[in-house]
């Protein structure tokens, strides 16, 4: 099937991933597409540096062809060529997320028969995108479990505004991806908390741990502070990790200038506290990303918190490329069973 497939930018969540999702949909499929009205609703619309790296990385991979991929494009044509795995290098040139770049292209050389080593340089933890320690220990996982054979390795931490990070991912494509089950968490094994401070003064790391220790009744031995001192710039990260029997799970918060060190803690103590709550073993984040390597699989089944926007735009981008079944049945609480294929 090669007919063009049309996209609205701004349908649903109307965010960057509905751009990413078709283009690494695309490279999968070998579909060509056409997306207008990129993140329209956002405060600054249209293709930032970010995602005009990831239609770079797209276009690097396939050696296909785009029209429109420029800063502040509203629209943009993509024709995928074939996937050719191999060692690329790929730079965001801000502190635009890096991590969202390999979101991008992962499916496509998941499935390319060969070996890839990409070199992603922008920001390696920043809001709003998937930070490095929830590839490393929450997603990848996930794909090797899948059968999938990816690795991941940070270089240098990247935060905003200062970016500069940089992270190696190797892919031995061309395995096949099996089913996914994963309706049940298990019981939580092991919890750490890390507050990561780079160029800042290590009280703000010691008042973060405090109220993560306070509030969750974690031991201080499940603690601990990490110097970043290879980071370019200044940047305070606070890292949840749980693991459970059958998963591990993220969550993060992000020091800012006139937040207090006591409130960062609690925005990722209030994500993991949720997570806790509603039982089901996925978690928001991990929801959304899971669908593409799902659905370019054997599909699969998960159990997940209340359904985000992210997460139901995505499916209707497979379903734009794909015909894939997704079906989502929610609870009375409103956990969710998401069905793929
Ligand atoms: P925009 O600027 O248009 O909002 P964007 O390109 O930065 O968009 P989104 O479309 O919002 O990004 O997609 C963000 C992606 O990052 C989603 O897949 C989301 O699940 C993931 N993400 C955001 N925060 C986290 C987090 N704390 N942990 C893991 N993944 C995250």
């Amino acid at each position: 099937m090669t007919s063009l497939v049309e996209i609205d930018g701004s349908q649903g969540e109307g965010g960057g991933q509905i751009l990413r999702s078709s283009l690494g949909l695309s490279l999968v499929t070998g579909r060509p597409f056409r997306i207008a009205r990129i993140r329209a609703g956002r405060k600054k619309p249209g293709l930032l540096r970010q995602h005009l790296t990831a239609v770079e990385a797209a276009l690097a991979v396939s050696g296909g062809a785009a029209e429109g991929a420029s800063l502040g494009s509203l629209s943009l044509g993509f024709h995928p060529g074939r996937v050719v795995p191999g060692a690329y290098s790929f730079a965001v040139g801000t502190a635009g997320s890096a991590t969202l770049v390999l979101q991008t292209v992962l499916p496509a050389l998941l499935l390319a028969s060969g070996e890839t080593t990409l070199t992603l340089e922008g920001g390696t933890h920043n809001p709003w995108a998937p930070p490095f320690d929830f590839l490393e220990q929450a997603f990848v996982p996930l794909l090797r479990r899948m059968g999938a054979e990816v690795s991941v390795v940070l270089e240098r931490p990247g935060f905003y505004p200062g970016g500069g990070g940089r992270f190696v991912a190797r892919v031995v494509g061309g395995r096949p991806l099996s089913r996914l089950t994963l309706l049940e968490r298990g019981e939580v094994l092991s919890r750490r908390a890390v507050a990561t401070l780079a160029h800042l003064p290590r009280h703000v790391a010691e008042r973060e741990l405090a109220t993560v220790r306070a509030a969750l009744g974690w031991d201080a031995a499940e603690t601990e502070i990490v110097d970043a001192r290879a980071s370019r710039g200044p940047g305070n990260v606070v890292t949840l990790t749980l693991s459970a029997e059958y998963v591990t799970e993220v969550f993060t918060a992000f020091g800012e200038k006139g937040i207090s060190s006591e409130a960062v803690a609690d925005g990722a103590v209030a994500e993991a506290r949720r997570w806790l709550a509603h039982g089901a073993p996925v978690g928001e984040h991990l929801a959304d990303q899971l669908l593409v390597p799902m659905a370019i699989g054997a599909g699969g089944e998960f159990r997940t918190g209340p359904v985000s926007r992210h997460t139901t735009t995505n499916v209707e981008v497979l379903r734009a490329f794909l015909d894939v079944s997704v079906a989502i049945e929610a609870d009375a609480s409103r956990v969710a069973t998401v069905r793929v294929g």
